[in-house]
């Protein structure tokens, strides 16, 4: 299969596909990302995930590279060249190219890196049993809310819960859950409200963070976006995150607690089932 990505304005073999040193993406973590998945050749969400780019950019004063349109053509077209029908995008941009100074340069264009991969999808046994989480601070900068390069706590974070055998690191600001390293972080009460953090720049707004509230006020579940503590996480009836590679994913421990009966909870089960068939109406894909 070929493996191509977009590197400003061409497309080149993955393995040769490569960027400046001076690019301040990798000088000073100058710039911005998004992962969006896709199914049967179409992208799923494609449209908020945009969004979200050039809000996130925007907050950074890093003009978009080329229209939301013209992105959607691009990645029509890498996903057509890698002839890959599932899969997921990263789209990267930067502030550019441009001598080493913290100040922003002048004239320099923002650079566009897109890269296709094979899909990250969760394991079936993860599905079936859910997954375990620990607890780590969140040492994060104080703007989560924006996507941005500048990802070493999550890798941290992510390397800790790694070496728990653990799935996920959820973050910890004081006595609060904020989210986890790379997915939004979840429970249900005794009482069947589901609880997540609400969208502060502590947090990512997570594409599929929306789709699942959206889904889960329709389906007549109560939500509330509030802060909730880790003495609320342990007991709780169920817990699970989400993001656009793990899509609803159970946790059924955190740290050494047992989340409710140590098995995916009923809720959870329902609101995977509602994104599943998101995902198939949206793109005809069948889990
Ligand atoms: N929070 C963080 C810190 C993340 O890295 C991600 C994944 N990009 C998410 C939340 C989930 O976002 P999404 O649902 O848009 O993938």
């Amino acid at each position: 299969m070929p493996h191509i990505a977009y590197v400003n304005g061409r497309y080149v073999h993955h393995m040769e596909a490569s960027v400046h040193i001076e690019d301040r993406g990798y000088q000073f973590a100058d710039g911005i990302y998004e992962y969006i998945a896709f199914y049967n050749r179409s992208m799923l969400d494609g449209a908020p995930h945009l969004k979200r780019l050039e809000r996130s950019l925007k907050a950074l004063s890093i003009p978009m590279p080329m229209s939301i349109q013209a992105m959607n053509v691009v990645i029509s077209e890498l996903i057509e060249r890698n002839g890959r029908e599932h899969g997921g995008i990263y789209v990267q941009v930067t502030r550019g190219v441009a001598r080493r100074d913290h100040l922003f340069p002048k004239n320099t264009a923002p650079a566009l890196v897109m890269t296709v991969c094979a899909p990250k999808f969760p394991k079936p046994v993860e599905i079936k049993h859910g997954v375990c989480v620990i607890t780590t601070p969140d040492i994060r900068w104080g703007r989560c809310d924006i996507k941005s390069v500048a990802l070493l706590a999550n890798v941290l974070a992510k390397q800790e819960a790694s070496s728990h055998k653990a799935r996920e690191a959820w973050l910890m600001d004081g006595n609060d859950v904020t989210e986890g390293a790379v997915s939004n972080a979840y429970i249900f009460t005794k009482k069947d409200v589901l609880v997540t953090h609400p969208l502060t720049e502590g947090i990512l707004g997570g594409i599929t963070r929306d789709v699942v509230i959206t889904l889960a006020k329709k389906a007549g579940i109560a939500v509330e976006e509030r802060a909730f503590t880790l003495v609320e996480a342990r007991s709780a009836a169920e817990a699970f995150l989400t993001s656009t590679s793990a899509n609803v994913l159970p946790v059924v421990k955190i740290d050494d607690h047992v989340v409710g009966e140590g098995t995916p909870g009923k809720h959870t089960r329902k609101l995977l089932e509602l994104y599943i068939d998101h995902i198939y109406k949206q793109t005809g894909f069948k889990f």
